[in-house]
């Protein structure tokens, strides 16, 4: 079999609301979704999420795509190795670009052979999968009726984002524990915003909330930072922001950085990657939660193929796709009771729909995720709360 053609398109769904976090506010999920084209008439499905989308999207069509047409879609580790290296200098953006196209030669490959790609990322060791319901910064009561929300659809654990004003943080964990009780976990998340001694006071601050883990309190570069907020505090630390390589997260476990990673197939450079991570944790007593950068249901359901292969997912994992307004499947994704159900269906076992491709292509809000049109004066610095 050989790869004959890449055809990419650029979509942006709308989220239902705003979803602000410590560096931003994110109003839609964009992404570059790619068909991988073959001459067996198997056509690979695969979508690039990321901090930016058209430069990821001319990676892979000014970059990648002279290296695949002609090659066998099957040599799924050689033609990501060969991308790797090709991408030696500016791999930390080539990731992304990797991330699609190997998705893409995933599906390829579970169609050819008549198998979901969990079998081909070592078999399923659950059936579905699980997620947090997802809140972010806003007013304490609106946080709690929505926290009550997902515990009545059945979620089990919550996630919620923090770290623009302690004092509204601590007023949001109140509301919402008033309102859920202390039976459904909930973590917290501060990408990089805060300071070493501002994470360790803001994190003693928040303990009698059950906080279940605190994702990314300083900035992706400090892992001797975030090992002293660890040693510090008595949460368990995820790292988020620094989880970006299989090489990263085995300096985080060299300095004794974290108890949890957060892992994403698109940071990791694909699916094998970010499989490879989860293995690494777990021979070092360390677990994965699944990362999101708003994917729609391609790279969700690519994401819920990798969890369902490891047994080390043993958090419910993190995912915009309940915030989103819509998707461009044929069938979209179901949550019920905070899971979604893998089929055996072949590949990623998943199709896009054409009119809703073209909908959602006709998108065209910039934005990045660093920014925020809402609150721009009060967005602080990565790192600098002090
Ligand atoms: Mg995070």
């Amino acid at each position: 079999m050989k790869i004959t053609k890449i055809v990419g398109h650029h979509v942006r769904i709308p989220l239902v609301h705003p979803a602000k976090w410590s560096g931003g506010t994110r109003m839609s999920a964009p992404a570059y979704i790619l068909q991988v084209h073959t001459d067996e008439g198997i056509i690979g499905l695969g979508e690039c999420v990321g901090p930016t989308i058209p430069v990821i999207a001319s990676i892979v069509t000014e970059e990648f795509t002279q290296f695949l047409i002609g090659q066998d879609p099957l040599k799924t580790e050689l033609l990501v190795r060969r991308l790797e290296e090709f991408a030696r200098n500016w791999l930390q953006l080539g990731a992304y670009a990797i991330a699609g196209i190997e998705m893409a030669l995933l599906d390829i490959k579970g169609k050819w052979l008549g198998a979901p790609v969990y079998q081909l990322l070592g078999g399923a060791c659950k059936s579905s999968v699980g997620y947090a319901g997802y809140l972010f910064i806003d007013d304490p009561q609106m946080n709690a009726k929505r926290a009550l929300a997902y515990k009545e659809q059945g979620y089990t654990e919550i996630k919620m984002k923090v770290g623009r004003d302690l004092k509204n943080d601590l007023d949001t964990l109140a509301a919402i524990r008033s309102a859920i009780g202390y039976d459904i976990k909930l973590r917290v998340d501060a990408n990089m915003n805060w300071s070493v001694p501002t994470a360790i006071k803001w994190i003693k601050a928040m303990q009698p909330y059950d906080i279940q883990y605190v994702e990314q309190p300083v900035p992706d570069y400090d892992l001797d930072g975030m090992a002293a907020v660890r040693r510090a505090v008595d949460v368990p630390i995820a790292s988020d922001e620094s989880c970006s390589s299989v090489e990263r997260v085995l300096q985080m476990i060299k300095r004794e950085s974290c108890d949890v990673f957060v892992v994403y197939v698109s940071e990791a450079g694909g699916l094998t990657r970010a499989r490879t991570i989860a293995s690494i944790a777990d021979a070092c007593g360390k677990w994965c939660a699944m990362g999101t950068w708003a994917e729609t249901g391609v790279a969700t359901m690519a994401g819920a193929h990798v969890i369902a292969s490891s047994a080390n997912f043993v958090f419910c994992n993190d995912s915009h796709y309940m915030l989103q307004s819509d998707d461009i499947l044929t069938e979209p994704l179901r949550i019920r009771q905070g899971k979604i159900t893998l089929s055996d269906k072949p590949g990623l076992g998943i199709e896009l729909d054409p009119q809703k491709l073209d909908t959602f292509t006709k998108c065209e809000v910039r934005e990045s995720v660093f920014f925020d049109a809402i609150e721009d004066e009060q967005m602080p610095l990565i790192g600098q709360v002090l």
